[in-house]
């Protein structure tokens, strides 16, 4: 890594869009076939540019599962929508594309489908109830979906947006970072508007221009020249680092299934139609009060697990200004309760590996 680092400091531009951020944009689009990439600052901020793009007005809606990180939810408030929580199924914790369906009027102007752990949600039922009889948005955020497959088509190239992280919590990582990334020229064109305070340098850099002026509405999401170098260098460890991500999803499932075939846990669930990326290893208890009691006798023995998300239906934000009060979503509170992600990352030891089982094993028994 510090070899490209230090050739982006030494290069004197360290501002972004400059050579490094159009090779790794460039590579971007090579290794996971998709027409057009864009680094931006973050995922966040690659979602708030394709709420933006829908220019939402008072009152339109953004379909998004309330199980998911709440940068899904702030980008359809920045960009003037409501969003409209629905349920997860149990099988992989991504959208469930029938409860969405029932949430559509004629207000929903987009849906979000979030692929959570790094395995994809159900792009054909998506584009399916989307597109027919209809024409929602599909906004992929793949945050979590870097390098990960469905029906071996990459992750965030399936519907009509995505957006990537390349945050430090993620698989392929810049310190803070994400993408944009698209097929279609109309939205690219937009997006490089948004990501350029609202104006066309982009096309004045290509030379399309002789001035660059204010065009749209705008913000700063353009990713520095320093930590596209960064994420140059992970990108070149792409397949390492996925590899021994697999490896350790591959332990947990040969050690632990003897638990879930004793009803002690559940284990993940991967269809057929998906190639993970392994970005999460969670197991699912029976039940909160369990699930605090093996947290906490795993982090006396020394191992830190933790879950996620707080359901965003039942945060303090969206009961005070979205009405969720009466809002049921069985299954998202029943995951949130019961979920717990075990350590994954490619540095991980097997003898490290075989404590963090045995553990479990010894709580579970
Ligand atoms: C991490 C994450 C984000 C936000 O990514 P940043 O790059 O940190 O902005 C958005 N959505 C999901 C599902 C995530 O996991």
């Amino acid at each position: 890594m510090s070899e490209s680092v230090r050739h982006a400091i030494n290069s004197g531009k360290l501002s972004g869009d400059g050579a490094i951020c159009k090779s790794v944009e460039t590579q971007l689009t090579s290794l996971f076939g998709m027409k057009y990439a864009l680094l931006t600052t973050s995922c966040t901020h690659a979602l708030e540019m394709a709420m933006m793009m829908l220019d939402l007005q008072p009152g339109d809606e953004v379909i998004i599962p309330s199980f998911t990180f709440v940068s899904t939810a702030n980008a359809v408030l920045r960009a003037g929508g409501k969003p409209v929580f629905c349920e997860i199924n149990d099988r992989t914790m991504t959208i469930d594309v029938q409860d969405a369906e029932r949430r559509m009027t004629n207000r929903t102007k987009a849906i979000v489908p979030v692929h959570y752990a790094g395995v994809a949600a159900d792009m054909d039922a998506v584009l399916n109830v989307a597109r027919i009889n209809r024409s929602i948005v599909v906004v992929e955020d793949a945050a979590q979906g870097v390098n990960a497959t469905y029906k071996k088509k990459f992750l965030g190239t399936i519907g009509d947006c995505g957006a990537y992280s390349f945050h430090d919590t993620k698989n392929y990582v810049s310190g803070e970072g994400g993408a944009f990334i698209t097929n279609s020229g109309e939205l690219v064109r937009k997006a490089e508007i948004i990501r350029e305070k609202g104006t066309n340098r982009s096309n004045f850099l290509r030379g399309e221009v002789d001035k660059y002026t204010w065009v749209g509405v705008g913000s700063s999401f353009v990713q520095s020249e320093i930590l596209a170098a960064v994420l140059k260098s992970q990108l070149e460890d792409l397949a390492t680092i996925q590899n021994e991500r697999k490896r350790v999803h591959e332990f947990y499932m040969k050690t632990l299934k003897d638990l879930e075939n004793r009803e002690r846990l559940r284990l993940p669930i991967i269809p057929d139609e998906c190639q993970s990326n392994y970005h999460i290893f969670y197991i699912l208890l029976r039940n909160e009060t369990e699930r605090l009691r093996v947290m906490k006798q795993m982090k006396d023995a020394g191992v830190a697990t933790s879950f996620h998300y707080v359901p965003l239906h039942s945060s303090p934000y969206a009961l005070e200004h979205l009405q969720t009060a009466d809002l049921r979503l069985p299954v998202t509170d029943s995951v949130f309760e019961r979920l717990l992600r075990l350590p994954i990352y490619p540095q991980l030891e097997n003898s490290q590996l075989e404590y963090i089982v045995e553990t479990l094993r010894r709580i579970l028994k």
